[in-house]
């Protein structure tokens, strides 16, 4: 072949020779390493990837191909895109010599990647890697290899072609032709076999995120981001009669050959750790470390390593908040959050939880609310208001969710009068289920209780049905995300808005008038389930805009980026040992930026936050206002 004979044009073939054996060696490690991965996750449950493969190949490209996610890091992205990209187009050189002088410039811009690498690795910042032995390794033979490069190129006719090799060429010469003529096929096949034991090693590095890494990136479903799994259904369990179903993870092969190869896609990059507030508070959860030791469970040979216990630990999986920082950061697509509700569907399948859990589901159950208060106090928030119950009034357009928090909580209910003082004002026409509303059970699904989550959406759907709803409005995300994103799956068809979402198009119609606190600063801080879930960004800043002209302060965490008030996945519920909470984290940080008010849109961000700036003191310097409280003071 012309490729392989202009490869080996200078080489003796005692060399030659050793070059194919050293080649079929790496062949055959790596194709072994290779089968050991794809055995582990083909163990895992069948899982059929739905969706269109045209859109995934675009993610593949876009996530893939071009890093978006991981150049979003400037320095991170940096070093990776000239070690990968640059990379691979080296490793084209090492068979094309045609591209040597190009080859020159790029082998300069690798290695600058390299220094820069190794600063990171010396100075890093965050949390530590654990491989670190490994990742010498790595890093030295990738040395090794761009040096003898460089010298292959000082060595080289075309050395005049290259930077290095123009350098290094002066020098060489010297050594005299023969000599050089010599040297050339010795660094040649140096340079050969550390590439090979590179190759022959990444079945058993993290390089092998090279090859799982794109491979996730193309699998990972394309669904809707705010909707979990559904492990079974319910209603055709009833309908059957047939119970019989495993529900969760109880061991590593419950997760499904697609989420196993997402554990063993991580590239340890801490991008999820780093974001993660259950681990900036402190609790026995980094992201990243989970799913480490989920892809070495499952890569590992000794059969008698468990799950839980052994591997993982359920307070790990309680500390989750479910607000999916770590998905939006994980460059490769990795869904943490979807394994830990699995590994939890599996705890409290098996009664493995505390008291304090038990107690939620039972709420849940027998009074339709968290709170363990009687149904028949629902509505009460209403009294004196003249709410209209749905069905009441004619052409009620917006069935208007209360939502748990909004009817019994007291600090809520404020938040509960606020909007609906706005919605009379701006004329619309809206009514409530007063006592016939009850949990939509968003809550028990995240805990792991998907049982209870099916029967609610069967019976709140059909009742909404038969009462005509259309439209729905809430104050709450989370409410939100479920009639959203999750009930359509169970038959839903309303259109769902955030309280955020109509109060803003009402502005923008004109029918609200505002009065304009000019000298009022206020920082929004975005809710996990209204921004990253649902990527509503615009609408309460448009809001806060409004009362508030030039005044909105940004959170140095906001959008995407934003930091989860600790109130979701449950966490409102049970206690997590923590060293300090994430809403107290997110308090001093709004501090710091020094607010007249701190504003949120979601009843579970209110009450952390509150709680937060009781525990910090003084909380009348940054009170914590609802979007709408503010709305409805400004038009008084
Ligand atoms: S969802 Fe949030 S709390 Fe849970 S692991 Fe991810 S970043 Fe941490
Ligand atoms: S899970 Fe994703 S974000 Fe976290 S360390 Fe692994 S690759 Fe990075």
């Amino acid at each position: 072949m012309d490729i392989f004979s202009d490869v080996f044009q200078y080489v003796p073939l005692p060399f030659v020779i050793a070059w194919w054996i050293t080649a079929a060696i790496t062949a055959y490690l790596f194709i072994t390493g290779i089968r050991r991965h794809f055995h582990a996750w083909s163990q895992g449950r069948p899982e059929k990837i739905s969706g269109n493969g045209a859109s995934r190949i675009r993610r593949l490209i876009s996530s893939g191909l071009a890093q978006s996610k991981i150049l979003n890091k400037k320095y991170n992205g940096l070093t990776h895109a000239l070690l990968s990209i640059i990379g691979f187009l080296l490793l084209l050189g090492m068979f094309f010599p045609i591209l040597e002088a190009v080859v020159g410039y790029l082998a300069l811009l690798f290695g600058a990647g390299l220094v820069l690498l190794e600063y990171k690795r010396l100075k890093p910042t965050g949390t530590k890697l654990e491989t670190a032995w490994e990742d010498t390794y790595v890093y030295c033979v990738i040395v090794a290899m761009a040096a003898s490069g460089f010298l292959m190129m000082g060595v080289d006719t075309w050395a005049w072609t290259s930077p290095v090799g123009s350098v290094l060429s002066p020098i060489f010469l010297t050594l005299g032709a023969k000599t050089l003529v010599q040297l050339y096929p010795s660094l040649w096949l140096i340079h050969s076999a550390l590439v090979f034991s590179l190759i022959a090693y990444i079945p058993n590095s993290r390089l092998m995120h090279l090859i799982t890494s794109p491979l996730n990136t193309y699998y990972t479903p394309i669904t809707l981001k705010g909707e979990l799994s559904t492990p079974f259904d319910l209603k055709q369990m009833m309908e059957t009669g047939n119970f019989d179903v495993k529900v969760g993870a109880a061991e590593i092969d419950d997760f499904t050959w697609r989420q196993k190869l997402g554990f063993d896609a991580c590239t340890l990059c801490v991008r999820c750790t780093d974001a993660c507030p259950a681990t900036a508070s402190g609790t026995k959860l980094s992201p990243m470390h989970l799913i480490l030791k989920l892809k070495n469970l499952e890569l590992s040979l000794d059969g008698d390593r468990h799950l839980h216990g052994d591997t993982v630990d359920p307070e790990e999986l309680w500390a989750c908040t479910t607000c999916r920082a770590c998905v939006q950061e994980c460059p490769v697509l990795i869904q943490h959050v979807e394994a830990i509700v699995d590994m939890r569907r599996h705890l409290m399948a098996e009664g493995k939880v505390d008291r304090k859990k038990r107690d939620l589901i039972t709420s849940l159950s027998t009074v339709g609310n968290p709170y363990g208060l009687p149904s028949s106090d629902r509505a009460k928030w209403a009294e004196g208001l003249d709410v209209k119950l749905w069905g009441e009034e004619p052409e009620q357009e917006f069935l208007y969710w209360v939502g748990c928090a909004g009817s019994y909580d007291t600090r809520n209910q404020v938040v509960s009068r606020a909007f609906v003082k706005i919605m009379k004002t701006a004329g619309v026409r809206f009514g409530i289920l007063g006592n016939e509303e009850k949990c939509n059970c968003e809550v028990a699904r995240r805990v792991g209780e998907e049982g209870r989550f099916q029967q609610a959406a069967m019976e709140l759907i059909e009742l909404m049905n038969k009462r005509g709803v259309k439209k729905i409005v809430t104050q709450c995300p989370h409410c939100f995300n479920t009639f959203k994103n999750e009930y359509p799956r169970f038959g839903a068809k309303f259109e769902v808005l955030h309280h955020t979402q109509l109060i803003s198009k009402l502005i923008q119609e004109g029918k609200l008038k505002l009065k304009n606190g000019k000298n009022q600063t206020i920082a929004f801080h975005d809710p996990c389930y209204l921004g990253r879930y649902n990527d509503e960004y615009d609408a309460p800043r448009d809001i806060v805009r409004t009362i508030s002209s030039n005044s909105l302060v940004e959170l140095p965490r906001n959008r995407t980026k934003s930091f989860c008030c600790g109130g979701g996945g449950g966490n409102t519920w049970y206690s997590v040992e923590a060293s300090k909470k994430p809403s107290v984290i997110r308090v001093e940080e709004a501090r710091q930026m020094g607010p007249n008010i701190l504003a949120a849109a979601c009843p579970y961000c209110i009450a952390m936050f509150e709680d937060a700036s009781k525990a910090l003191g003084t909380p009348e310097t940054m009170p914590i206002k609802d979007i709408a409280e503010l709305v409805a003071q400004a038009l008084d």
